[in-house]
């Protein structure tokens, strides 16, 4: 069915940010954060998946943590969530091993608050990363520095714009390597996902060799599935080796080849070259894991692969991403593995979030989250712990807003999504989506009294709250040459 509900303009036009209130959240000072954190960390009892088969019970175990998020990467084009194509093998057998979160959603639909939430475990409306030219301040309070001040050695490796250090997103980071965006900045063609691993195993060998090895938290961006749509061979004909067309991946988001209407057989083909560049890092991240088995590391490492959001082609009228938050651009996949600490072959049914990330990933490793961190009260993170270890692999749906720069918003639940948008004059306009197996579709009148209403009221607390509080980010101003990259990849218009 058509979109009814309207793209945002992107940019800074659309910015909707809320002025600072008064019940804005006091930052801790970054010492005394430190100090609450060691406290807690010394005091507190690892969750039971991580303390069971210790052998010092006096010692919680602290896992390696490699997190993994692969840039538009839709979870239904993956073999292991019933993709019908072998894109998948290396996070099939990952999933396989560990436990695969069957419905996990994004805050958004686009690169830069999703990372922010990522790392903060706050929605877009609380880190404020709302409009291109913003970053998180230094007040916020990110996973990484919460596990640098447990004693965790940090890097970063990343592969897009938005991941740039001007973005505040390096807090906690002792390495934060943003080589790859900058050699590849001309161009969303190279293939940067080699690299991105070179410079990763690089980093583990030297981290190996220090004298008293921390446990490491390594955030590997893999970048290559992000449109243009041009993988290498074999991958350009993988999944597509008959098609004698003229069209291309390339241009994907600027150009009008891939456009609403085209020929179908045409746009089968620029599907396939998209799974031909998730098969590649795919790929390509099992060289990563492979090195972690290789150098005896991977029985304790909690390896955790997502995503930032999907990707579109015209199931709602849309190409990409960043234009609605339809579930095809929402919906991420979500892969934990630990072996013999976390379940084998799990599949948690319920919905969970980005948000409840840094919390599960500090529970993992023993590190109590210092008084103050994500927010708390209806809609807040959780814990994904005691999921995991559900036998049944089920609870209650979590609760998942989504904004998009403050045009768009929604509150995705069991069966049903509310999708709030204001348009350019102000006005509001509420509709009621069902969820099912085939995806999303209107409810019609019957279907959405008092649900709707219930929905709604929800949302508005939500909304109310958030616009009483002061976003923790700041302005910046874009280099020319930054402009430059985001222009090219369509996001600047
Ligand atoms: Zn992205």
């Amino acid at each position: 069915m058509p979109s009814r509900h309207a793209s945002p303009a992107g940019g800074r036009s659309a910015a909707r940010l809320e002025p600072p209130g008064e019940d804005a959240p006091a930052p801790l000072a970054r010492r005394a954060r430190s100090q609450l954190v060691r406290l807690a960390t010394g005091l507190l009892c690892c969750s039971a998946a991580a303390c069971s088969g210790s052998e010092d019970d006096t010692a919680p175990a602290r896992p390696n943590i490699l997190l993994v998020s692969i840039d538009s990467l839709r979870p239904d084009h993956l073999g292991c969530y019933g993709y019908e194509r072998d894109t998948s093998p290396v996070l099939d057998e990952l999933a396989a091993r560990g436990v695969r979160f069957d419905q996990a959603v994004s805050p958004t639909s686009w690169t830069l608050p999703a990372h922010a939430t990522l790392f903060t475990g706050l929605p877009p409306e609380g880190h404020g990363l709302r409009v291109d030219a913003t970053a998180l301040s230094d007040e916020a309070v990110t996973l990484a520095e919460v596990l640098a001040d447990a004693g965790y050695a940090t890097a970063a490796f990343v592969g897009g714009p938005f991941l740039r250090t001007m973005y505040g997103m390096d807090q906690g980071f002792e390495v934060y390597d943003e080589s790859v965006v900058k050699e590849f900045r001309a161009s969303q063609k190279g293939a940067t996902s080699p690299r991105l691993v070179g410079l990763t195993t690089d980093w583990l060998d030297d981290w190996e060799r220090r004298d008293e090895p921390a446990p490491f938290f390594v955030f590997l961006h893999l970048w290559d599935v992000h449109y243009d749509y041009a993988p290498p061979p074999p991958y350009d004909s993988l999944f597509d080796p008959d098609y004698e067309g003229s069209v291309t991946g390339d241009d994907f988001e600027t150009g009008n080849q891939v456009r609403l209407g085209m020929d179908p057989r045409d746009l089968e083909h620029v599907v396939a070259l998209y799974d031909g560049e998730i098969a590649y890092t795919v790929h390509h991240l099992g060289t990563l894991l492979d090195h972690l088995e290789a150098r005896g590391l991977a029985d304790d490492t909690l390896v955790v692969v997502t995503s930032d959001h999907g990707e579109e082609f015209f199931e709602h009228g849309a190409k990409g991403h960043r234009k609605n938050l339809f579930d095809p651009s929402l919906r991420v996949p979500l892969i934990m593995s630990w072996p013999g600490r976390l379940p084998e072959g799990r599949v948690v049914e319920s919905q969970v979030r980005l948000q409840d990330l840094p919390l599960t990933l500090l529970a993992q490793a023993g590190v109590a989250p210092p008084v103050g961190f994500a927010f708390a009260g209806p809609g807040a993170p959780q814990d994904l712990t005691p999921l995991m270890a559900s036998d049944a692999g089920r609870g209650p749906d979590l609760e998942a807003f989504g904004d998009l720069q403050g045009v768009l918003t929604t509150l995705r639940g069991e069966g049903v999504k509310l999708v709030r948008t204001t348009d350019r004059g102000g006005v509001v306009e509420h509709e009621l989506y069902l969820l099912d197996e085939d995806g999303e579709s209107l409810a019609a009148d019957d279907d959405s009294g008092p649900r709707l209403a219930e929905l709604r009221q929800r949302m508005l607390e939500w909304k109310q709250r958030w616009a009483r509080r002061r976003p923790l980010s700041v302005e910046i101003e874009l280099s020319d040459e930054q402009t430059e990259h985001l222009r090219a990849l369509g996001y600047l218009r």
